[in-house]
């Protein structure tokens, strides 16, 4: 086999090996890594949880024996450089004797950012870099967001009638149970979920991660995501709503007050009114830099839909169409007289998927 479809195909598992913390790594990226001898991999690693090991750690303690110099270590991103709440990986691997380190993509990190690359390579490592590049940078589109843009990255999820509608007369879902499965794994692996006073008031939905860890494949406790609720005017009672009944923590944009609730879990912050509502801009910004929020997933009803999609504030968008029509009465998701200057907006097609007689599509910005 070809060195680099050899290369492919160990990043290739190390990348496996990463998406396994696509449920409880964040604030961190997803990192996984492999180590190959003699084109067989004697040993592999990821990172589960902030806190706990990275990755590199993990495969270089995974395997007992002393690591033989000619061993290759393949890593999805670029070994940390710096001492966070673990030590710098790049010290250990030195210490390890290997000499060849293959590196999917760079850590965007500005702590990082090449210098673990740099430090290796002082060290007289040789350094390949970017094997299975795009892969590997989709391990942690929220992740890079944060850390390149200071924003989190957005997704926009909707369920709609045939007749793209959100809102049914005649039943409490659009969407079929297999699709709010679905919707439970986006959930598990969000950092927060932003939602509406009117959307709280209108459906109290719990906005909560349903599954067990049996379900997402974890041995740690289910993330359940922070709550982000955009109430300009505070007028949610909320001693009414589900959504308050459990601990996890909530986050209050409005335009009055800012406050710990600390009894409650509950923070307010005052953020800027648009002629549309809350700032957006700044709300995400708030979430990536005092909540660490890589994945933000949106589910509100068509003002907020439509003012992330006329700021272009958002990355992805996830509609669940169902075979229903929903008959007058019913909500469009889009409001178009709202969209800046009617422009058409293009997305691309992301992918789809059949739940039953649901389908679901998911679009990327262009
Ligand atoms: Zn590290």
């Amino acid at each position: 086999m070809e060195n680099s479809s050899k290369n492919s195909k160990f990043m290739l598992e190390a990348t496996k090996l990463a998406k396994k913390g696509s449920f409880s790594t964040s604030p961190n990226p997803n990192v996984g890594c492999v180590i190959v001898h003699k084109d067989k991999i004697i040993s592999k690693g990821y990172h589960i949880k902030s806190g706990c090991e990275h990755a590199e750690i993990n495969a270089l303690k995974n395997f007992k024996p002393k690591i033989h110099r000619n061993s290759k270590l393949y890593v999805t991103l670029e070994p940390c450089s710096f001492t966070g709440k673990t030590g710098p990986c790049v010290n250990e691997i030195v210490k390890s004797g290997i000499k060849k380190v293959i590196i999917g993509t760079k850590d965007p990190n500005p702590k990082v950012n090449g210098k673990g690359i740099s430090f290796l390579k002082k060290h007289g490592i040789k350094v390949k870099t970017g094997v299975l590049e795009k892969t590997c940078e989709d391990l942690n589109k929220g992740f890079n967001k944060r850390m390149i843009f200071n924003l989190p990255y957005v997704t926009l999820k909707s369920a709609l009638s045939t007749n793209n509608m959100i809102s049914s007369k005649k039943s409490k879902w659009i969407s079929n149970a297999k699709s709010r499965k679905d919707v439970q794994f986006l959930r598990a692996s969000s950092c927060g979920i932003l939602t509406s006073s009117d959307t709280i008031i209108n459906d109290n939905p719990k906005l909560n991660v349903r599954l067990k860890r049996k379900e997402l494949h974890i041995n740690t406790k289910v993330r359940q995501p922070i709550v982000f609720i955009l109430d300009t005017n505070l007028k949610i009672k909320k001693n009414k709503y589900k959504l308050f009944k459990d601990s996890r923590k909530k986050v209050i944009f409005n335009r009055k007050k800012n406050a710990n609730d600390e009894k409650n879990n509950i923070v307010y912050r005052k953020v800027k009114s648009s002629k549309n509502g809350m700032n957006l801009k700044e709300v995400l910004k708030i979430m990536a830099k005092e909540f660490y929020i890589n994945n933000l997933l949106v589910e509100a009803g068509q003002k907020v839909f439509t003012e992330f999609l006329s700021k272009n504030l958002y990355d992805e968008i996830i509609i669940y169409k169902s075979s229903t029509v929903e008959s007058k009465g019913g909500i469009k998701y889009i409001n178009e007289n709202l969209l800046k200057n009617n422009k058409k907006i293009n997305f691309s097609l992301n992918g789809v998927n059949f739940f039953d007689k649901d389908i679901k599509i998911s679009f990327k910005k262009k």
